[in-house]
């Protein structure tokens, strides 16, 4: 999970729980493909030592993208689109400033007062270029205000309130990676609004190159009715050591759980093979450093077409309930949660609304981006966000995590999604104009 948010679920393991609702035969045939011992196998695998805590662009992830992908074809996935594989590569710029200078009202600027988030190596900008005029006020909420500008996808001058000099330089972290764009959008931390000014920056550009992994199972009948299952491959990599010597962030829970969720879920559904609505299997890059795979794999679609996203996020501990639950993030914007609760019923396990609001974890993982534009996507989460011993810690390791809780979780999501799967039930849509 990204810094600030996440939802969760949890559900029941027991087999006889679900025979009960779901007759002996059904619940037999989910306990041998999703049971405690081949959850571990897979989640064994995704946050071991070998991949190095899984950092965008480096060694480690390719080596998660590999096992991912060879999941995905022994479960016999088609790829998405008819694409030549799993991988849905893209690109992504990173930027070095070389230099910077802005004059104002005949007044030079120091390069510290200017932030240039571009894909062009050369930027040139003055009251005649036609930039759009914005203003960060003091008392404006930073990163929501910063975010809006840069997404805008206009060429922009965003004068931002001297009062904000402290946050100003983490602007930066925006040119850091970034996908290509052909609009600039300049910063520059002053109080007044100019009526002339002149900007000039250079720049080094590097692209860099990621990619999701998805598989898709295509629907009996409704081919062009998606459901997505998701959860991010990508963490942290490797940091200093702690007390123990351990410098490998090793992402067991966040989100290599989530990830083995997918994965098992592909297996599950690919066996039932009776999936009316097209399924899509999808592990996103780049999560914890933006969420840019989750957001380039989302306007790949039209939301229309989504029916519903189960993002998959941390659920390798208890909740704050216990076994046998998980939260959903988002529950009251949409009647998803009561429709997967419907399925559930008698199985003893419980889904309850995301218990934690002020984290604000509806927008700070990989439903997001679907979201915003109306989709029922939710994430599902264990994750104790206020008492998560090893959130983004090296100790976040397969040892913390409850192998039998975690298959009944991913037993629960299976089950609970049933009658999505099937068709016969449509989630309501995320109305917009209530989101921030
Ligand atoms: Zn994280």
């Amino acid at each position: 999970m990204r810094i600030p948010v996440i939802t969760t679920i949890l559900l029941l393991s027991a087999g006889s729980l679900f025979a009960q609702a779901h007759g002996s035969k059904s619940a037999q045939q989910i306990d041998q493909i999703i049971n405690p011992a081949a959850v571990e196998k897979i989640e064994k695998t995704l946050s071991s030592d070998d991949m190095q805590g899984r950092a965008t662009f480096t060694p480690g992830i390719e080596k998660a993208a590999e096992f991912i992908e060879s999941q995905f074809r022994q479960a016999g996935l088609k790829t998405l689109n008819g694409a030549g594989s799993y991988r849905q590569p893209f690109t992504m710029l990173a930027t070095t400033p070389v230099s910077a200078t802005a004059t104002i009202d005949g007044q030079q600027l120091g390069a510290d007062r200017i932030v240039v988030v571009s894909a062009a190596t050369h930027i040139q900008a003055d009251d005649h270029s036609g930039f759009e005029k914005a203003f960060i006020k003091a008392g404006a909420s930073f990163g929501p205000v910063v975010l809006k500008y840069i997404k805008a996808k206009k060429n922009t001058l965003v004068l931002v309130d001297s009062s904000f000099a402290k946050t100003f330089p983490r602007l930066a972290r925006f040119t850091r990676q970034q996908f290509k764009s052909d609009n600039t959008v300049i910063f520059l931390l002053t109080s007044t609004d100019p009526a002339s000014y002149s900007i000039t920056a250079e720049q080094q550009v590097t692209e860099k190159d990621l990619a999701n992994i998805v598989g898709v199972l295509p629907g009996k009948s409704k081919k062009e009715e998606y459901v997505i299952f998701s959860g991010h491959y990508d963490h942290l990599g490797s940091g200093k050591p702690d007390a123990k010597g351990d410098s490998i962030y090793n992402g067991a829970n966040d989100d290599a759980s989530g990830t083995t969720a997918v994965i098992m879920l592909a297996n599950y559904f690919a066996k039932k093979k009776d999936n009316e609505r097209t399924l899509v299997f999808a592990t996103f890059t780049a999560e914890e450093i933006g969420e840019f795979g989750s957001e380039y794999f989302s306007n790949q679609f039209d939301p229309e077409k989504v029916m519903a996203m189960f993002n998959i996020e941390m659920i390798g501990t208890e909740s704050k309930w216990g076994t046998n639950s998980a939260y959903i993030t988002g529950f009251e914007r949409t009647d998803m949660g009561k429709i997967l609760e419907k399925n559930l019923a008698g199985s003893g396990f419980n889904f309850y609304p995301d218990p934690y609001p002020q984290e604000n974890l509806f927008y700070r993982s990989d439903n997001a981006t679907l979201a915003k534009q109306g989709v029922p996507a939710h994430t599902i989460s264990t994750s104790k966000m206020d008492s998560e011993k090893y959130y983004h810690t090296a100790g976040d390791e397969i040892g913390t995590l409850d192998m039998k809780n975690m298959a009944a979780i991913i037993r629960s999501i299976a089950i609970s999604s049933k009658s999505i799967v099937d068709g016969k039930d449509t989630p309501t849509r995320v109305d917009t104009k209530e989101l921030r």
